[in-house]
């Protein structure tokens, strides 16, 4: 490659703080909170206009159970704070989903209002707009964490921080082990249109089943590509329209990124010409996302990589700091594999029919739920830098399992408790105490239980 030399500069220190978290997620306003409520500065980095990450800027609008297969409530703390506030206001629609209990699709632009409201009542300095680009700092340890935005290039100094932007861009220019599967799950475009409740009235059929017979002339994409046309909480005729599966694209490889958002909206348009052609006019995409929805790209190398044996069979860890039901759920181009905690398991093929079957024998006990360890937070050297969300260490079908929002937002807020007590006891961290990690997370809203190890 090409390359041309810059020339040395003096970076401009934006702030100093406590912690630096980048990527404005729930997971990284979670992580942020937690460590605000304990008294630490915190400044957090986001490289869009709106915090949120996939849940707003992608428009992926469904978290799933807080229980597990028991009913007993697993998850609490943030995610069931956001989603009663929005339940409050009628934004949220429950619907109990085959094997992933009850789900909640919300209002994803009223989401984003409320991660406002959180950061400014917790006093957390937000960088908008602003990309982490590189780290300064040695043997384990960052100093700084460097941004670029609209005033150029600054530094962000921070005693302790948590990469929560997914692609772990501070993870890696701060020369941290990071890992990627070779084949990626599939990255997806959604738009919000308005008409569509009223074609299907009285039809008793889906859009889909009432256009896909066109795919071919439109140029619509059919491997594993059926679009889920999913409800949006609004008093209005609006449908949240996930568009195909796009298999083959890193969206951390910037060129990439770019094909894969023109070819994700060329989708969208396709599927409204579809729908016009075969339905009448009276369709519109009324919003496109502001960012593609990426499921996965690099993770961190950390003390410990989650294996899906361990997901499956419900080991608990002495280091749990989170908990979820939510099934292994890996896409390909031949289909969508969906394995239970029953050992149930269900196969979604290109043409959207699902067929059950076992992927393990029936047994008299299954596990209700599983477990995350703290270690899996943890990058291998690190002193001061945890990871959170996506970038966690798990293996390729334990990942398909953990990812999903209500599991992701706990690793956040196990990263800014485990902050504060690294700061606090001076100690790095893969030394924080994890007894004393999982009583202060509970103390602060947390569902996890105390004595098992
Ligand atoms: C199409 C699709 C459907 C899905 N369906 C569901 C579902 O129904 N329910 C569910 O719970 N999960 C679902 N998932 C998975 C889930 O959305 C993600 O796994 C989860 O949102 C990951 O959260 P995260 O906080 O790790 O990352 P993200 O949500 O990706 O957030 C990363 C944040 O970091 C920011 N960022 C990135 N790089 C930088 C940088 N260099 N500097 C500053 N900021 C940066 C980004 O802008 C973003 O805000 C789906 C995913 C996709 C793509």
């Amino acid at each position: 490659m090409k390359t041309l030399h810059e020339p040395a500069r003096e970076t401009p220190v934006a702030g100093e703080f406590d912690l630096c978290v980048i990527g404005g997620s729930c997971t990284g306003v979670f992580a942020a909170v937690r460590a605000a409520r304990l008294g630490l500065s915190v400044a957090m980095v986001e490289q869009s206009f709106l915090l949120g990450g996939v849940a707003t800027l992608a428009q992926v609008n469904e978290w799933h159970s807080l229980y597990d297969t028991a009913g007993r409530q697993i998850i609490g703390g943030l995610t069931a704070d956001v989603l009663d506030k929005l339940r409050r206001r009628n934004l949220v629609l429950e619907t109990r989903r085959e094997g992933r209990g009850l789900c909640a699709t919300f209002n994803s632009a009223e989401l984003a209002l409320d991660l406002d409201r959180l950061v400014v009542e917790h006093g957390i300095r937000l960088f908008l707009k602003a990309s982490c680009v590189a780290a300064v700092g040695e043997d384990g340890k960052v100093d700084a964490a460097i941004i670029e935005d609209k005033s150029g290039r600054r530094a962000i100094a921070a005693r302790f921080f948590i990469d929560a932007s997914g692609d772990g861009d501070l993870l890696r220019q701060a020369g941290f082990g990071a890992w990627k599967n070779e084949t990626l799950q599939p990255v997806n475009y959604q738009m919000l249109a308005a008409g569509l409740d009223r074609m299907m009235e009285g039809t008793g059929r889906d859009i889909w089943q009432q256009v896909r017979h066109r795919a071919a002339d439109y140029g619509y994409p059919l491997a594993n590509a059926v679009p889920w046309i999913n409800r949006f909480p609004a008093p209005a005729d609006l449908r949240n329209i996930y568009g195909p599966r796009l298999n083959g694209y890193d969206a951390s490889d910037a060129d990439q990124l770019t094909a894969a958002a023109m070819e994700g909206r060329r989708c969208l348009r396709s599927l409204l010409d579809m729908i016009r052609a075969e339905l009448g006019p009276d369709v519109a995409a009324v919003s496109l996302a502001q960012a593609l929805g990426v499921r996965e790209t690099w993770h961190a190398r950390c003390l410990h990589r989650l294996r899906a044996g361990e997901l499956m069979d419900g080991t608990v860890f002495p280091d749990t700091i989170a908990q979820g039901t939510y099934p292994v759920d890996v896409h390909s181009p031949e289909g969508t594999v969906l394995r239970f905690l029953d050992g149930r398991e269900q196969f979604i093929g290109r043409d959207g029919v699902a067929t059950w079957r076992r992927w393990r024998d029936e047994t008299a006990e299954s596990p209700r739920c599983y477990h995350l360890p703290y270690r899996s937070l943890v990058p291998e050297g690190a002193r001061n830098l945890l990871v959170a969300g996506r970038l966690i260490d798990a293996d390729r079908e334990a990942f398909g399992g953990v990812r999903v929002m209500v599991n992701m937002n706990q690793t956040g807020e196990a990263a800014g408790t485990a902050a504060f007590l690294a700061l606090q006891g001076e100690c790095a961290a893969a030394e924080v105490p994890t007894d004393r990690l999982k009583r202060m997370m509970v103390d602060g809203g947390s569902v996890l239980s105390l004595d098992e190890a």
